[in-house]
């Protein structure tokens, strides 16, 4: 199950958080909770370079349930979307990836990706939070990059361009994530202002010999290339899906392969590590 997720060594856990009767109100009490105990946490995952340098990190969501453990995101987010806590949690995200971003670049890590949820697009102060956010941190344009996923720019594209406009004119990098997975196609590359794009991990599975993924892949980096869009190749976890990844010009590159999401101070002995070998080599 743990696997099966993109989870981590820590133990998840695995029956399901919506049993029983009342769950929601049960749920949505246990989410205050949380956020007013500060179960939350974030967990940070280095993305690559194609030579072998951390380019930045991602910040990954956990909730370290006082009985039940590390929770993965895929188990709380969705039905603290349904509830609106959504709104606060994605609040907390940002100021702590903020805060952590200090910290990281001690370590030379000076970019922070951070996950969006689409009804945070639908507040009227969802831009004039974020700014006050970025003033308070005193954030540097390209040091936060926010992720949103594709499914979020089918409906209403006019409406979410102008918003990630916004993001942008904030100094907010915009990366679509789980590029291919879902309905969106190449023409919003075109029309919505995206400086970023990662492949989903379901097109970067075996693509050293998955002929299907490998075209795939290989069309996206192709056409991206004269777009001036990144590509991140989500979910690499074998040395032979980087080596094909390397060949065929992916500059960016994220997954268990190189490390596995880990709290703050355990990324940075890790980077810091890292980073001594590369100076001894
Ligand atoms: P995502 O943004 O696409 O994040 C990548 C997910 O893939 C992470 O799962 C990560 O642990 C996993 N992963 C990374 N490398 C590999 C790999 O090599 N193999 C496999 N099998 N998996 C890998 P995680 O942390 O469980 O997060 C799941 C999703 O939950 C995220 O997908 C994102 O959509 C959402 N999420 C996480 N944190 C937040 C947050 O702070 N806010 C919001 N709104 N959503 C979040
Ligand atoms: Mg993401
Ligand atoms: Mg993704
Ligand atoms: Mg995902």
């Amino acid at each position: 199950e743990a696997k099966k997720r993109g989870g981590n060594a820590v133990c998840w856990y695995s029956e399901k958080l919506d049993e029983g009767l009342g769950y929601k109100v049960a749920l949505r009490t246990q989410i205050q909770e949380a956020l007013a105990k500060k179960q939350f946490e974030l967990f940070y995952q280095p993305i690559m370079t194609s030579t072998g340098q951390i380019s930045g990190a991602e910040a990954l969501i956990r909730w370290h349930h006082p009985t039940k453990g590390y929770v993965s995101p895929a188990d709380f987010i969705p039905i603290a979307e349904r509830t609106g806590q959504i709104i606060q949690i994605s609040e907390w995200v940002l100021r702590q990836a903020c805060q952590d971003l200090s910290e990281l670049k001690r370590y030379g890590i000076n970019t922070v990706s951070v996950n969006f949820s689409p009804i945070q697009f639908y507040r009227d102060d969802f831009i004039s939070k974020t700014k006050s956010v970025l003033e308070e941190f005193n954030i540097k344009p390209g040091e936060i990059t926010v992720e949103i996923t594709e499914n979020v720019l089918v409906n209403d594209t006019q409406r979410i361009a102008e918003l990630l406009q916004h993001l942008r004119e904030l100094g907010l990098d915009v990366a679509i994530d789980d590029f291919g997975s879902g309905f969106a196609s190449l023409r919003y590359l075109n029309v919505l202002p995206v400086n970023k794009l990662k492949i989903d991990r379901s097109f970067i599975e075996n693509i050293d010999h998955n002929r299907h993924n490998a075209a795939i892949t290989g069309g996206i980096l192709n056409m991206v290339e004269h777009l001036g869009i990144q590509t991140v190749a989500e979910g690499v976890e074998t040395e032979n899906e980087y080596r094909y990844l390397v060949e065929h010009g992916c500059p960016l590159m994220q997954g268990f392969l190189f490390c596995k999401p880990k709290p703050l101070g355990e990324l940075l002995v890790w980077a810091e590590r890292q980073q001594s070998l590369e100076n001894e080599s």
